[in-house]
């Protein structure tokens, strides 16, 4: 078949495929334990139900303007505000279906072919792919000292004459790592100076533990909204747990949002107006949940800690936010993606291998599931892996011997 080279040459999402490779075995009847999942288990707010609700009770769903409902675009102003200490207008917002389209759509309006994007490493998996699809280059910075914090120096030796844009994603997908104050002012100030776009991807912002906050990106710059190279993307995915609503917003220049809003308006038209509602309701509702959100994670984050530590072979620094952890397996498996099979297909337990985030030899481990998944999803791994664990186990009600070690 003739298909755009291009088209072929971007790969799966790897996240999305074990969802669906855990869906499938769970559908058979498997005891699988899915601590690859990259979304919490909460209820969406009852706010954002009710809005939703009247929307659809009044039989009134039609297209929207394609930047958004004012209404919703008002509540984005207004955290805006509370959250960023920025006062932009609605011409300065657009409203997207998920900030992935957000993220993409900035990808679409900023970069020429040729362009090169600096990606810090370990990253989310879908930036790199999304960069090629706008006939851009990703150049990855993957920190000299093995850890997950980049340095300012490795980011200015990464810079060439075609860098366009670099994304800053903390707290960090998928390290759970929560940049410092030092490196975002860093980025931030040198960016501006060189005219560089800064994509600060703040979809977990608002999950940080131990009394963390997160540098706000704004204070570093001097310049006003409508000149600084600063472009903010966030949504209710996290934030309220409302993964499957599709709501994300970026905030950026009148000038780049009006063109982000004529390509968002030969794709989608607009996002879902029932959608918009739900994010409006949750927006402007008790925001309690997103504090209660908060500390289930912080919770779990505690627990999932606790039993890695119980793990003699594995090393893993400490998430300050976020649902996920990086931990580094090497001492038992070097190919992230063979022991990401290995422990789907022996122990049932989903994981991400850190190859497909540029951080081989760990496995992205999700906290975002029940207490019960991370401790027998841990136990579980332990077992396939670790010599001196009891080499029975029972999973779901079979009991398996290891024969493998
Ligand atoms: N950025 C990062 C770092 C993410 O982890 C995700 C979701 N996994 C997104 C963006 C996309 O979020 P949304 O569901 O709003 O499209």
């Amino acid at each position: 078949m003739s298909v755009s080279q291009l088209a072929k040459s971007i790969a799966e999402s790897p996240t999305l495929k074990l969802n669906e490779e855990a869906r499938v075995l769970r559908e058979k009847g498997e005891a699988v334990i899915h601590l690859g999942a990259g979304e919490p288990k909460n209820k969406a707010p009852i706010n954002a139900i009710l809005s939703a609700a009247a929307k659809l009770n009044a039989a009134d769903i039609k297209y929207t303007p394609t930047d958004g409902i004012p209404s919703l675009k008002k509540a984005v102003i207004r955290y805006t505000e509370e959250n960023y200490d920025r006062v932009v207008a609605p011409e300065n917002v657009i409203v997207s279906s998920g900030a992935k389209q957000s993220v993409f759509n900035v990808l679409y309006s900023i970069v020429n072919p040729q362009d090169e994007v600096i990606i810090l490493a370990p990253y989310w998996v879908s930036y790199p792919d999304m960069v090629k699809m706008v006939y851009g280059v990703p150049v990855i910075v993957t920190p000299e000292d093995g850890g997950f914090y980049p340095r300012m120096e490795e980011v200015r030796k990464a810079v060439s004459s075609y860098t366009k844009a670099i994304i800053v994603n903390s707290p960090n997908n998928p390290s759970g790592v929560v940049y410092s104050e030092e490196f975002i002012s860093q980025i931030v100030e040198f960016c501006e100076a060189k005219g560089i776009y800064v994509i600060m991807d703040d979809i977990y912002h608002k999950l940080v533990f131990d009394g963390k906050t997160v540098p706000v990106c704004y204070k570093y710059t001097k310049k006003d909204i409508e000149s600084t190279h600063v472009i903010v993307v966030n949504g209710v995915s996290k934030l309220y747990g409302m993964t499957g609503f599709r709501i994300g917003w970026t905030i950026a220049s009148k000038e780049l949002i009006g063109i982000m809003s004529n390509v968002q308006g030969q794709i989608t038209s607009c996002t879902s107006v029932l959608l918009q509602a739900a994010a409006e309701g949750a927006m402007t509702g008790l925001q309690s949940v997103v504090e209660s959100l908060r500390m289930t994670l912080e919770n779990n984050r505690n627990i999932m800690m606790q039993e890695l530590h119980s793990f003699t072979g594995v090393k893993c620094t400490k998430p300050n936010g976020t649902y996920y952890c990086l931990p580094d397996f090497r001492a038992y498996y070097n190919k992230s993606v063979d022991l990401s099979q290995l422990l789907l297909k022996k122990a049932l337990v989903v994981t991400v291998p850190g190859k497909e985030f540029g951080m081989e030899g760990h496995l992205r481990l999700s906290y975002a599931g029940s207490i019960k998944d991370i401790t027998e999803g841990v136990a579980r791994i332990k077992w396939a892996l670790d010599p001196s664990s009891p080499n029975e186990i029972y999973i779901g009600d079979r009991k398996l011997v290891r024969d493998w070690l």
